[in-house]
């Protein structure tokens, strides 16, 4: 049983889709730029150099987030979305708008938080 509506989970699933596609520009762009450099100046090299590894981090990031979100459509197929993993209550859709790609409820989530620390 799916405690989300169908136009619920149909506005998510837009958010997810388009936050993808916004990733996937970002990346590429940002490798672009990365390719493009050409400079021979030492300055403009060791900047080059900051910029690619801020760049790569950023990636790193992006790479991450991106598998979550493809991870997250996943379960909208199957029908899981919006059920915490931990304690399997439903994650209210106030919260998945906050964050589309929550995969734990609150309290779980402060839970989980707490043990990290
Ligand atoms: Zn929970």
């Amino acid at each position: 049983m799916q405690h989300l509506k169908p136009q619920e989970i149909e506005e998510l699933k837009r958010i997810l889709l388009e936050w993808r596609d916004r990733l996937i520009q970002e990346t590429r762009e940002n490798v672009g730029e990365n390719l493009s450099f050409s400079g021979s100046d030492e300055i403009e090299r060791a900047e080059a150099e900051t910029e690619r590894i801020l760049t790569l981090r950023t990636l790193d990031r992006d790479r991450k987030l991106l598998k979550k979100i493809e991870y997250t459509l996943q379960k909208i197929e199957y029908g899981t979305y919006g059920i915490c993993e931990s304690c399997g209550v439903e994650i209210p859709f106030k919260r998945l708008v906050a964050r589309p790609v929550a995969s734990l409820c609150i309290e779980c989530k402060e839970k989980q938080e707490e043990d990290e620390e």
